[in-house]
């Protein structure tokens, strides 16, 4: 095995991995076999010592942890200081980081650093003449696009659950390794705001069920919100239903809200305006009901109802419930 071929940058929550850094790795590995080179990844913390060896068990061959208390909180200049370190020590030909809040804001600052292009919200990666394709949605989700870099190292940010982790493997082996950066920090770091969820959080539901204008109210929400109690799942809205206040603004989903990417999505009384779509055409299943036969929804959905939520979601929640 060669030098290496691909980093990626590791998020922890807790001191430990997010699931976000277990796909990376995933897309790298399988990057990394085909052009015969290893993967490594930066780990940027407070208390993170023990996610290297997890990243060991999910592919990486090398890890470089930056551990100290200036990185208990996402601070971009010491953040992006360190991954350029990183990126001069080890020369990548690829560097991935998660489409999250801190791959977001990391990426282009890593990227202008080293005077190279990115490409964000990629959802599929492959080689080509051993240049790397990154695929995103363009159109608000209604058309895909391939780029090619043509500057190095080629850059992406990846969507959340759009890659394949592989098994934890705690036999694999790797080198774990610390690294330091120095960084000219111009902003400081006041308070962290957490969001209060109760359930399952909307990015990492599995089952997502989505209401949109046509649900007409606060309570016209209940039956989505037990059919994704049902389901496991959590509720999300377009934007009409969060702007009148039926439903909190967090769950909001497209261009200007979340991005989802769930097993099965259910789209209700919504009529699939591309900037919601850009929230959700990462679904694995869009189930749609729409009382409009012409709805746009209908074009991206893979099981379309024709007909009044009303009517149909009390018939759907009733034989989940036969179903158990
Ligand atoms: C810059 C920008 C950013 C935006 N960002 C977002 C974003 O992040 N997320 C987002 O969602 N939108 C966003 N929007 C708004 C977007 O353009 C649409 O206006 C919005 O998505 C429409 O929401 P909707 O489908 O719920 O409503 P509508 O388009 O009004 O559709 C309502 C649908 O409900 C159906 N319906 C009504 N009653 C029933 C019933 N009883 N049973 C079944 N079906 C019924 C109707 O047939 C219709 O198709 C953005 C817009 C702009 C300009």
């Amino acid at each position: 095995m060669g030098e290496i071929g691909i980093l990626t940058v590791s998020e922890c929550t807790d001191g430990a991995l997010d699931a976000i850094s277990a796909e990376l790795l995933g897309a790298a590995r399988k990057l990394a076999d085909e052009l015969g080179q290893k993967v490594a990844t930066v780990i940027i913390g407070s208390g993170v010592g023990d996610a290297g060896k997890d990243a060991v068990a999910y592919g990486a061959d090398e890890v470089y942890v930056a551990d100290d208390a200036k990185y208990a909180n996402y601070q971009p200049e010491a953040y992006a200081a360190v991954v350029q370190q990183a990126a001069k020590d080890l020369s990548p030909a690829i560097i991935l980081a998660g489409q999250t809040s801190i791959g977001r804001d990391l990426a282009p600052r890593v990227a202008f650093k080293l005077q190279t292009g990115l490409s964000t919200d990629c959802i599929s990666l492959k080689l080509d003449a051993g240049r790397m394709i990154m695929s995103r949605a363009v159109y608000g989700g209604n058309a895909m696009a391939d780029y090619v870099s043509e500057s190095d190292p080629q850059m992406a940010t990846v969507r959340v659950k759009s890659q394949e982790a592989l098994a934890k493997d705690d036999s694999r082996s790797g080198d774990v390794k610390t690294i330091a950066a120095d960084a000219d920090i111009k902003t400081a770091f006041i308070e962290k705001v957490t969001e209060e969820v109760t359930g399952i959080k909307l990015e990492d539901a599995d089952v997502v069920v989505c209401g949109g204008r046509g649900i007409g109210s606060e309570e016209g929400f209940e039956p989505l919100n037990e059919l994704a109690k049902m389901l496991h799942g959590a509720v999300g809205a377009t934007r009409p239903p969060c702007d009148n206040g039926w439903i909190a603004s967090t769950q909001q989903i497209g261009l200007t809200g979340k991005i989802v990417s769930p097993t099965l999505y259910f789209g209700i009384a919504l009529s699939g305006a591309s900037q919601h779509i850009a929230g959700c055409s990462g679904a694995k299943n869009i189930v749609a009901i729409n009382k409009d036969d012409e709805a746009n929804i209908f074009n991206v959905a893979h099981y379309g109802v024709v007909g009044d939520y009303k009517k149909i979601l009390p018939a759907l929640i009733a034989k989940v419930k036969e179903l158990g």
